[in-house]
């Protein structure tokens, strides 16, 4: 008989054990559906493809899965290595078959590199997530324990890799589930690949050791035996070595030779009912002495994986200890299948509860759990189960932990935000995507960037749904755009000045414009243009203001002032002392202020400008705004000569634009240096310019102009200072 055949009938003989309601006929056509699809192929060791998937089938009925899960197990392979598709297998076998496969395939996909720890959990949860039905991931692990077993035939490379997946990855999933019995096998698996030499080396000595032990074993469980058939207490009782991976780790994490080792025997007590479990553990104790601080009580206090049990550990005739583990029937049932036995006992065989429900027990295990230590993983499966959370890749195979509905400008933000600041767009899985897409469970994310991007739009905000990228793109508009909302306000505001044939240099507006920032409630010009740049204010309402306040000042300078009389204009009354070391042509006693735009010092020379009811004000000749004005001939009337007359004692307040480098420290440099000239600073800022340049601002007080140059020399000698401007100079 064909030898293939033979092990499915042993398959379909295996699941009708627990399972007699089994639909043989659909069991049957997936074998035969899953044998034609698979044709020729052929597994590393020569092998018919089609062994693979009936030998995994068998694994998933030793975890006395359902019908559908082995069905889907059998075709598990289908949709990845043959023609099969998922309509196809849906048709035949119904969409819960179908989104199972699917959902193994997804899961084969995922690529899988060595990580640091964090990573790891990170794509253990991942899977978990992947997986929707739990149903897929306990196919994978049968998958994965099969193809662990054949693993003899790959190269090298493979095995080690697959290896070392296993043992990162599988095993912890295993454990987690509460499946003992198959992570135990992966993790030997796992290191007969991982450190050849040292299996070998530790087999062949357990396998010495075993031969002394023997006598001792069957002693031991004789011992138990008998003292159970002594009180009535119906007992199996198995002897076994731990696991080689169990006694490797002991021997590596505890710098412990293996003659070092001694608790590499155990003892199982299987019991019908817990009483039994606890009258057990009497016995024990009354028959060998017990190693205080070992005996455990998963009975009463569950592992989160649900695992329950006793343990305790003795010492036997010959001083040697060993473990005695006690439970019932059902409890070791979940020790060895974990979350698959539950899926059997809980589920029932021919359960049709919705998938919601379907994993309402699941949660309840989960939920009632005591033990931290898994905690984590409880949430990935809850996580599973509410599908808040989705789990992506970057292209270098790191997994992004995002909320459910997040898009590649989460993603992007949760990279870096300049990553964020700069996306232009976005590829999935290679394929370029709108940025509002909704990513998927291991989708790989590429985020394109340009350096020229102009940083995000504000419809970004309502689009992101994590906080993380929403505060990020937030602070981005607070201040990142502030330099461009600058220059964009400036160029409308000039725009709408010169529409209403107003002029920011007009020598007037040195006086208006604070007025007209306090009035709106600016601190600086560069704070209403980046409003204006931002929105906050339109550049037709500042322009507005402007001219009203011109039109008030003008009304001012009608009723009180003649511009020709300027005596008149001179408020004696305030200034009997002052004028601050400046003399009016022709004028006694008149209120005098320096410009803001070139802000003057003793020393350069100077010229005044009658202003419309504030008095004098002074600019340097070289001043910008001066020369514009005389070159346009305007208000030629109200240019003045002034000079400078005693200054001695007067400090005066002048700028400086110091231009850098960029870099760390510039404005502690400047500080040092103004604080050893021993000049007053009124005010010191810097800002970048984006271009690898930074601009400083620099408001202090010096007595003169020789003063000034030599403040200035010493700014200019300083680390990155590539220029020293005096503001309102020409440049
Ligand atoms: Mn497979």
């Amino acid at each position: 008989m064909d030898e293939v055949y033979q092990s499915y009938l042993d398959l379909e003989e295996k699941i009708r054990e627990y399972d007699p309601d089994l639909n043989a006929s659909r069991l049957r056509s997936a074998y035969e559906y899953a044998r034609q699809m698979h044709g020729n192929q052929k597994r590393k060791d020569g092998s018919a493809y089609i062994t693979h998937p009936i030998a995994s089938a068998e694994i998933t009925a030793e975890m006395g899965l359902d019908e559908d899960a082995i069905v889907a197990c059998l075709l598990h392979d289908c949709i990845e290595d043959t023609k099969a598709t998922y309509e196809d297998i849906s048709k035949r076998f119904g969409s819960t078959v179908a989104d199972i496969v699917e959902g193994v395939t997804k899961l084969t996909r995922v690529t899988y590199t060595s990580k640091e720890e964090e990573q790891v959990e990170n794509l253990r949860k991942m899977l978990i997530a992947m997986a929707k039905d739990i149903r897929v991931i306990l196919i994978k692990i049968a998958d994965r324990l099969h193809n662990m077993r054949t693993m003899n035939y790959q190269s090298a490379e493979k095995q080690r890799e697959k290896a070392r997946e296993t043992m990162e990855v599988y095993a912890p999933i295993a454990h987690r589930l509460g499946m003992q019995k198959i992570k135990w096998e992966l993790e030997d698996l796992a290191l007969i690949y991982l450190d050849p030499l040292g299996y070998s080396e530790l087999s062949a000595k357990l396998e010495m050791r075993m031969k002394s032990l023997e006598g001792f074993m069957t002693s031991i469980q004789r011992k138990i035996s008998s003292r159970m058939d002594e009180y009535g207490i119906k007992a199996a009782v198995f002897g076994r070595i731990k696991h080689i991976y169990s006694i490797y780790r002991k021997m590596y994490s505890q710098h412990r030779d293996f003659n070092e080792v001694f608790d590499i025997c155990a003892f199982r007590v299987i019991v019908d009912d817990i009483a039994d479990c606890y009258n057990v553990l009497g016995h024990i104790h009354d028959l060998f002495k017990p190693l205080p601080g070992k005996f455990k009580d998963y009975i009463s206090t569950p592992k989160a994986n649900n695992y329950q049990s006793i343990h305790t550990t003795v010492i036997g005739t010959e001083g040697i200890p060993f473990e005695v583990q006690i439970r019932t029937r059902e409890m070791h049932h979940t020790a060895e299948y974990g979350i698959a036995a539950h899926w059997k006992y809980k589920e029932g065989l021919t359960s049709k509860t919705a998938g919601e429900e379907k994993f309402a027990w699941i949660r309840t295990l989960l939920e009632t759990q005591q033990d931290t230590d898994a905690q984590d993983f409880v949430q990935a499966l809850k996580i599973d189960l509410f599908g808040d959370e989705v789990f992506v890749f970057t292209p270098q195979g790191d997994v992004i932990n995002l909320p459910a509905g997040a898009t590649p400008i989460d993603f992007a933000y949760a990279i870096h935000s300049a990553v964020g600041n700069r996306m232009t767009g976005a590829k999935v899985n290679g394929k370029l995507v709108t940025i509002d897409t909704a990513l998927s469970n291991g989708d790989v994310v590429e985020i394109l960037t340009s350096g020229a991007s102009k940083g995000p739009s504000r419809d970004w905000m309502s689009i992101a749904k994590s906080s993380e990228a929403r505060g990020k793109i937030k602070q981005w508009f607070k201040k990142e755009r502030r330099e461009e909302n600058i220059i964009h306000g400036k160029a409308s505001f000039e725009a709408e000045m010169k529409r209403n044939n107003l002029r920011l240099s007009d020598p007037d507006m040195d006086d208006l414009l604070p007025v007209i920032l306090k009035k709106l409630s600016f601190s600086s010009l560069d704070d209403m243009y980046a409003a204006i740049g931002y929105g906050g204010l339109t550049s037709v309402r500042a322009v507005n203001r402007v001219r009203e306040e011109l039109i008030r000042v003008k009304k001012q300078d009608r009723e009180k002032i003649q511009t020709d009389k300027l005596a008149s204009a001179a408020p004696a009354a305030r200034s009997t002392r002052p004028i601050r070391g400046i003399m009016v042509e022709g004028l006694d006693n008149c209120l005098i202020k320096f410009s803001r735009c070139c802000t003057p010092v003793p020393g350069d020379s100077v010229v005044g400008f009658i202003t419309r009811g504030y008095g004098v004000s002074v600019h340097r000749k070289t001043c910008q705004n001066y020369k514009n004005a005389r070159a346009r001939g305007e208000d030629e009337g109200r240019w003045i000569n002034v000079s400078w007359g005693d200054t001695a004692g007067e400090t005066y307040e002048t700028s400086l634009k110091v231009l850098s480098r960029d870099r760390g420290g510039l404005v502690l440099d400047l500080a040092t240096a103004l604080s050893a000239a021993k000049v007053k600073i009124n005010s010191l800022s810097a800002r970048d310019l984006g271009n690898g340049n930074a601009l400083a601002y620099v408001s202090v007080n010096v007595k003169d102009l020789e003063e000034l140059s030599a403040l200035i020399s010493r700014l200019e000698v300083l680390s990155g200072v590539t220029s020293v401007l005096r503001s309102g100079a020409e440049t």
